[in-house]
């Protein structure tokens, strides 16, 4: 039997099925007592008998270097890295023409000409020593740099895609340098580089140990979600406690706490009783997105009557809702994909409030199948700007950009909907098990670099599951990131021992 299967039977959730309550019910309850019986439990006490014994050092920081700017260019002005490269997606990159050194502001070289995978392009070309400092340096928020086709670079993040785009978001085909690659700078952040000090314990423990620690760690993890949920509902009301969760999945990572402030700025009782375009004023308005001048500068057809649709709403409301200058949302759009772009984040909540009356089903009447039931919604979003269009500036793109992808609707079912659903009904964790990984974040990422060291194998096989991803997750931000000692003084390893022996800890 798989590591898998022996836990799931031994800590089901669910062991007591529940009747459903309704939505108002859920603002009248107590504190939650979960069924979680034993491992969530047995989890809270293990992570707090551990931090008990916490004793906390400093870091060393590692300084960056770079090489030099201008040498750069000049190299490769001189063409000594040559004229054919490998773009970072794959493409065949030639370039026909360097063009001419820039004497102003804007892009490095103006009026290059360059094939790419055969097709030419005529545009500007950046040169930077690392792929990082087109966001630094404003690039991507600067309209001079809107005609460069293509960025050049000798270094770039040691983890993550950097994603070079313009100030209409379209996507810049970038180079780095085969001369550099592999000599690389140091890892922006220098535990991703260390295993840690439970490496060596967890690697004696069995596949079935180090699975149930996950699945408790998930367990207690899923608990902490639904009283969060249980007080914001207390606070508001349940129907807006959901709404904002599944705003905070919307905006993932960077965005998460702007789409927060912008559920409740703008609050689901008043969006549902107004029609669409108001609807979509309100929140395009209060993201800070609309202004007369951008509908004015947009040269494609449908982007400018679509904006023009929604100042129309906008303006009437304008006065009474719009936030002072100083208490504007903040939107993080540098190193996303287009697909991603925060505009991108809004329309997708603007969608799902068009179903609404489907939405609140995905926790009304629970039934087994909710997986299902809210990828095929989320597949059906469709809006006719924003399912062809990066921004309200961008032009139109061939293909339909989904609304919502698979990782978000996953992210909603783990994040909103299980810890929900899950005292409520009894199926429900063993569907949250079912649950397919997501893409392994930055965070995740070095919990496993730090727990699993180079072991591929048990890397995949312990985050081939969301809730195991969950579980590596509540297990990073309960010691990893409270320790300060580079693990020297993390109780961590030595508690394994009891965790594997089912000692209970005190
Ligand atoms: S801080 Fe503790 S849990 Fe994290 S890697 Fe080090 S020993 Fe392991």
């Amino acid at each position: 039997m798989s590591a898998r299967k022996a836990n799931a039977s031994t800590h089901s959730i669910g062991e007591t099925k529940k009747s459903w309550v309704s939505e108002h019910d859920f603002d009248r309850l107590e504190p939650m007592t979960f069924p979680y019986p034993h491992a969530a439990e047995r989890y809270d006490t293990f992570r707090h008998h551990i931090w008990q014994q916490a004793v906390p050092t400093v870091h060393s920081q590692r300084p960056s270097s770079h090489p030099d700017e201008l040498k750069l260019q000049a190299c490769w002005f001189g063409g000594e890295y040559g004229r054919t490269f490998t773009g970072t997606e794959g493409e065949q990159i030639e370039i026909v023409q360097f063009g001419f050194w820039n004497r102003s502001s804007g892009p490095d070289f103006t009026h290059a000409a360059i094939l790419i995978d055969g097709i030419p392009h005529h545009g500007s070309i950046e040169i930077d020593p690392d792929a990082r400092d087109w966001e630094r340096h404003g690039h991507g928020e600067n309209p001079d740099f809107e005609d460069t086709i293509l960025h050049v670079f000798i270094d770039t993040a040691a983890r993550d895609r950097v994603y070079t785009r313009t100030v209409s978001h379209r996507l810049v085909p970038q180079i780095l340098l085969p001369q550099y690659q592999g000599s690389r700078g140091a890892p922006d952040f220098l535990p991703e580089a260390f295993p840690g000090r439970c490496l060596a314990p967890l690697s004696r423990m069995s596949e079935d140990e180090i699975e149930s620690l996950l699945i408790a760690a998930a367990q207690y993890r899923l608990r902490q979600k639904a009283e969060r949920l249980r007080v914001m509902a207390v606070a508001t009301s349940l129907r807006q406690a959901l709404y904002q969760a599944i705003a905070e999945a919307l905006g993932f990572g960077r965005n998460k706490t702007s789409m927060a402030i912008l559920a409740q700025r703008c609050p689901l009782e008043q969006l549902l009783a107004i029609d669409r375009t108001e609807r979509e004023a309100r929140l395009f308005g209060t993201a800070g997105f609309l202004d007369p001048a951008l509908a004015d500068s947009s040269d494609a057809a449908l982007s400018h009557d679509y904006q023009l649709s929604l100042w129309h709403s906008w303006w009437r409301i304008r006065d009474q809702i719009e936030p002072a200058s100083h208490r504007t949302i903040s939107w993080r759009s540098d190193g996303t994909r287009p697909h991603n772009h925060p505009q991108r984040r809004v329309a997708a909540l603007a969608c799902l409030l068009d179903r609404w009356g489907e939405v609140e089903n995905w926790w009304g009447k629970p039934t087994y199948g909710l997986g299902k039931i809210v990828n095929n919604c989320v597949q059906l979003l469709f809006h006719p700007y924003w399912s062809y269009h990066f921004t309200l500036l961008s032009k139109a793109s061939e293909k339909p950009i989904r609304l919502v992808g698979q990782d978000r609707a996953r992210d909603i079912l783990g994040n909103v909907i299980f810890p929900y659903t899950i005292d409520r009904y009894t199926a429900s964790w063993q569907e949250y098990e079912e649950l397919r990984s997501v893409d392994q974040n930055r965070k995740l990422r070095r919990a496993c670099l730090r727990l699993f060291g180079q072991d591929a194998a048990r890397k995949k096989l312990f985050t081939s599951y969301y809730y195991q991803q969950q579980g590596l997750l509540q297990i990073y931000q309960d010691f990893c990131l409270d320790d300060t000692s580079d693990c020297a003084s993390c109780p961590f390893p030595e508690q394994l021992l009891q965790w594997r022996t089912g000692v209970e800890t005190e």
